[in-house]
């Protein structure tokens, strides 16, 4: 039998009666005035009690002075175990602490933050760095170093060219191919990476938003839509509409907003109306009247 299973649940009477030496601990560890009333006790084992007081700091609603005070077996004498505030089933706790690599969110970054990567971060793996080059002589590499040169000399006797006249040609080797494809770089974007950024992006200019629902047309038949290379390419493209929401951002092909640049053609403004007024001709408005007819009105 344990001996957890054997401890008396009932407390033992003497430490259960030693509330004063409790509270004298519990405000001996606490500041002045901050330790309440008794609010309970509990047996912890055989000879062993925890009393509780409560805590009147304002800052710690809820919670509890715990006082342990036991007894040796066949003594009288009561001593003090340990003090310490403890959250009660009604304090206010602090949230669970999160740690920063889970706590971080998009657009966390600020300028000059430093986000490490794991070795092992799922979204990437390892690129070409030139570590790996097949060795010389390999069937990969083609002919090997001295066997070229060898080759090249022999070639320049019989041709009259000079061996300096040949220029190196790196076309064709594993690293130039790999720098042509973006791949010479220590890591890079695992498919999983891939298909996890699609998703993202898809899913703030995908087929399914709002706008993309009122659209007129999709980006794929946009004039704004700068095409990407790769494999995204069948299913993504760069918005060059600085009047669209998506403008700078990656978009589904799918998507679209009422800046297509088909959706409305602008109209023709309408001819100009014939002029009412006779403008071209002249008409005549004497400067002075004829005199004689003053003198006759008069
Ligand atoms: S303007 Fe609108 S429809 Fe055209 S590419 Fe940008 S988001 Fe797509």
């Amino acid at each position: 039998m344990s001996a957890a299973t054997t401890r008396s649940r009932t407390p033992d009477r003497l430490c259960a009666e030693a509330v004063d030496l409790a509270r004298a601990a519990a405000e001996e560890a606490a500041a002045p005035g901050v330790v309440g009333e008794h609010v309970s006790l509990v047996s912890e084992g055989d000879r062993v009690v925890t009393h509780f007081f409560e805590c009147k700091e304002p800052g710690y609603r809820g919670w509890r002075w715990a006082v342990t005070v036991a007894r040796a077996s066949r003594a009288k004498v009561v001593t003090l175990d340990e003090s310490v505030l403890l959250p009660g089933p009604d304090a206010l706790l602090a949230p669970e602490w999160v740690p920063w690599s889970e706590r971080l969110r998009p657009g966390d970054l600020g300028p000059g933050d430093l986000l490490p990567t794991e070795a092992d971060d799922l979204r990437l793996e390892p690129g070409y760095s030139g570590e790996d080059a097949p060795p010389p002589n390999s069937v990969v590499t083609g002919t090997s170093p001295d066997l070229a040169e060898r080759v090249e000399d022999e070639d320049a006797e019989l041709t009259d060219r000079r061996p300096a006249d040949t220029v190196p040609n790196s076309r064709g080797t594993i690293a130039s191919l790999a720098e042509e494809l973006g791949m010479r770089r220590a890591r890079v974007l695992s498919r999983y990476g891939l298909h996890t950024a699609a998703d993202r992006w898809d899913e703030s200019f995908g087929a399914k938003t709002p706008m993309a629902q009122a659209a007129p047309a999709a980006c794929v038949s946009c004039g704004f839509l700068v095409p990407v290379a790769g494999s995204l390419s069948q299913a993504f493209g760069i918005c060059a509409n600085e009047f669209s929401p998506a403008d700078g951002r990656v978009v589904s092909l799918s998507y679209g907003c009422g800046g297509h640049s088909e959706a409305a053609v602008m109209p023709k403004p309408p001819p100009a109306a014939e002029p009412v007024l006779d403008s071209m001709a002249t008409d005549d408005f004497p400067l002075h009247g004829d005199p004689s007819e003053d003198l006759g009105h008069a």
